[in-house]
């Protein structure tokens, strides 16, 4: 048991792995979108992973990339964008012209997404738009792994860090949803901001080894995290030593031992972006707790062929 009611959402047990929707169902639907997170729940994926990030006027948004991803955002005409404005540089108002319901598919990072749904009129959504939907007794279940994304720009800016959580954790207070939301990065310093402000919630900790590449049209975590050579077997115990509740390797990264080893420390395993069978199925071998996925229902199919629950 953790001190943290959300942190026990994530953890698995004898029988039980659980399933995080990544972006909702990127693979399937539209990434951070509002009908992306209400079909993941609706399949029983009710963990929910999401980026946030600052608008010009400072309003909380579910997108990944600090830019407007070329890829995933058209404007009014409906082409894809072509230049990448910073979501910090426009206001909400302006984010809304701009719809997110389709992946170019003639674009590297679109090749990865074949089979996403193609949607028109799907706008990003606030923060509190996710909040106020899993507040409705029908997703009960919900719990949020909520990914606060440092600007590579401003990641040493401590005025910038301790504005960025606080609008975020303001909202997530509103809404009541302290003991169902982690807050999840892989800024070691917003973290521990996180924890100044507002100790009440867990922290949760997003690791990718440097030999591994980035993920293709993906912004990089590299220039905001720590710096791991030399030091790649003592992470579980880095992130226990700075107070984490869930440590997130990336799936390449991890192996039985290291997942035991976290599990000594008391640590909770969340492995990401975890697609292909074979790694969903070595995943559940080494016993993580909770598996990040684009695909939440074919994780679900391995775990049922195995006699696995999620829930
Ligand atoms: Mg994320």
């Amino acid at each position: 048991m953790s001190p943290f009611p959300a942190v026990d959402a994530f953890r698995g047990r004898d029988g039980v792995t659980r399933v995080v929707g990544h972006r909702g169902a990127r693979g399937i639907l539209p990434e951070n979108t509002m009908m992306g997170f209400v079909f993941a729940m609706s399949t029983g994926a009710y963990l929910l992973e999401f980026d946030v990030v600052l608008t010009a006027d400072e309003v909380p948004v579910i997108t990944h990339n600090h830019r407007l991803h070329a890829p995933t955002f058209r404007d009014g005409a409906g082409n894809f964008l072509k230049d990448e404005p910073k979501v910090s540089d426009v206001t909400w108002e302006q984010l809304q012209r701009f719809d997110v319901g389709r992946v170019d598919v003639s674009s590297a990072y679109g090749r990865r997404f074949p089979d996403q749904a193609r949607v028109d009129g799907l706008r990003v959504p606030r923060l509190v738009e996710l909040l106020d939907c899993v507040n409705q007794p029908l997703f009960d279940a919900a719990h949020l792994m909520l990914e606060i994304k440092s600007d590579p720009e401003f990641a040493h800016d401590q005025a910038c860090r301790k504005e960025l959580v606080s609008r975020v954790v303001a909202e997530v207070r509103a809404a009541g949803m302290q003991d169902r939301t982690l807050l999840h990065s892989f800024d070691w310093n917003l973290l521990a901001e996180c924890q100044d402000q507002a100790p009440e919630f867990p922290t949760s900790f997003l690791t990718q080894l440097p030999d591994n590449d980035d993920e293709v049209g993906e912004d990089s975590s590299k220039s905001i995290s720590p710096d791991f050579s030399g030091r790649e077997h003592q992470i579980p115990s880095l992130v226990a030593k700075a107070g984490g509740s869930l440590w997130c390797p990336y799936v390449n990264d991890v192996t039985a031992e290291t997942v035991a080893n976290a599990h000594k420390l008391g640590l909770v395993v969340a492995v990401w972006t975890v697609n292909e069978r074979e790694d969903i199925d070595r995943m559940i071998d080494f016993g993580v707790d909770a598996i990040v996925s684009d695909y939440p229902s074919r994780v679900q199919g391995r775990l049922e062929t195995r006699g696995i629950s999620w829930l």
